[in-house]
């Protein structure tokens, strides 16, 4: 059945969006991702640490808690704030017990909003960037490698990759205006890492999302004193894209929204504009996103996942998922085995250069020093694992 199409006003034109030169796409950090964060190739990779069973409230959980922390603690050199948000929900699998849900939350805003104050009093909007860091509680030993283990590992490479050329511009512009006249709202970064996406028994309202139900609740509970610029964390995400079961050879991601296809489209640009200029490894068929020429809009329902506490709320939504999704969803074959490294990379580079461009780092981004895994820091390597 095909509906009328809506026409929706286009989106405020306050944010900048630059643009990146071929030259920061081809030669600059962005295309140069770290085989030490995301390649299960690796045994001493942040992916290899989080490709366990880490079902909410078990110890193997608690280990990919504190790999994770400690991947933002001693690999983000910028001023990040690194929080939690606990909730405790009871499942249909675990009888009257509450169980833990600890959404790892990281944002980074321009020094002289930090300075002025640690308590976020709604100056910035943010690009949030969200996948779920849980496993499936059944099958027993499942390491949900695309679901979401790798766009986790991914996100955190994301916020290295820009993590320096936002050093550099905020210290530029403070230098040369003092930063922002608090006239117009400033831009920042936040990575949300959820818990507790997957259902316990079988998906529904109330046994799934448990993580980030709670999170967007809390969020729209919570007014900043004098809002500046916003009332409170809802209304300050700017964009909210939410990566799921990436990480397998071959992922087509429609556009699902009409409201944000201009997002779809940019990210898609960069894709092609990467492809054109040799920066990526995949050779598809297909693009990954193979919809920026979408016109025509069809009713469809969305994919229900981690986005919808937050959509319901009115903010607006990114969801890159493949559709058909991997052959290996939610079998015990969504393991490292069946991931493809060059495919990992090409998106980690796309999202960088989406994040760089959002966040208008032209100019700003560091050379790729090294060709290949830039990430060979002696210090970062565990001891190496033989089940690998
Ligand atoms: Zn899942």
């Amino acid at each position: 059945m095909k509906l009328p199409i809506i026409v929706l006003p286009l989106l405020p034109s306050t944010w900048a969006y630059t643009t990146l030169s071929n030259s920061t796409l081809v030669s600059s950090s962005i295309s140069s991702p770290r085989d030490s964060s995301i390649s299960h190739l690796d045994p001493a990779s942040l992916l290899s640490r989080i490709l366990i069973p880490r079902v909410p409230g078990t110890p193997g959980h608690a280990s990919v808690q504190s790999h994770l922390v400690e991947f933002a603690r001693t690999k983000l050199h910028g001023d990040w704030v690194v929080e939690w948000h606990n909730s405790t929900s009871k499942t249909p699998a675990t009888g009257d017990k509450e169980v833990p849900f600890q959404n790892l939350v990281l944002r980074r805003d321009p020094p002289w909003v930090s300075a002025r104050a640690k308590e976020d009093r709604g100056d910035t909007g943010r690009l949030v960037l969200a996948a779920h860091y849980d496993s499936l509680y059944k099958p027993e030993g499942f390491v949900g490698a695309v679901d979401s283990a790798v766009p986790c590992a991914m996100l955190m490479e994301v916020l290295r990759g820009v993590d320096e050329g936002l050093t550099r511009m905020w210290e530029k512009e403070g230098t040369e205006n003092g930063g922002n006249d608090g006239l117009d709202p400033e831009k920042g970064v936040m990575v949300l890492l959820l818990d507790g996406e997957e259902a316990w028994v079988s998906w529904g309202e109330d046994d799934s999302l448990y993580g980030s139900r709670a999170l967007a609740e809390t969020w729209e509970n919570t007014k900043y004193e004098n809002g500046n610029h916003f009332d409170g964390p809802l209304q300050a995400i700017s964009l909210f894209v939410l990566l799921d079961l990436l990480g397998a050879a071959g992922p087509t991601v429609p556009s699902y929204f009409e409201k944000t296809h201009w997002a779809y489209e940019n990210m898609a640009r960069i894709e092609q504009r990467m492809r054109g200029l040799g920066v990526l490894e995949t050779k598809p068929k297909t693009p990954f996103l193979y919809e920026a020429e979408k016109q025509e809009w069809f009713q469809r329902g969305y994919i229900q996942d981690d986005h919808v506490p937050f959509m319901r709320r009115g903010v607006d939504i990114l969801h890159i998922i493949p559709t058909p999704f991997p052959g290996v969803w939610h079998t015990m074959d969504d393991d490292a085995a069946h991931l493809d490294v060059s495919t990992i990379r090409d998106w980690t580079r796309i999202v960088t250069a989406f994040v760089a461009e959002w966040m208008d780092l032209e100019g700003y981004m560091p050379e790729n020093e090294a060709k290949g895994d830039g990430g060979n820091e002696a210090e970062s390597r565990y001891p190496e694992k033989d089940e690998l």
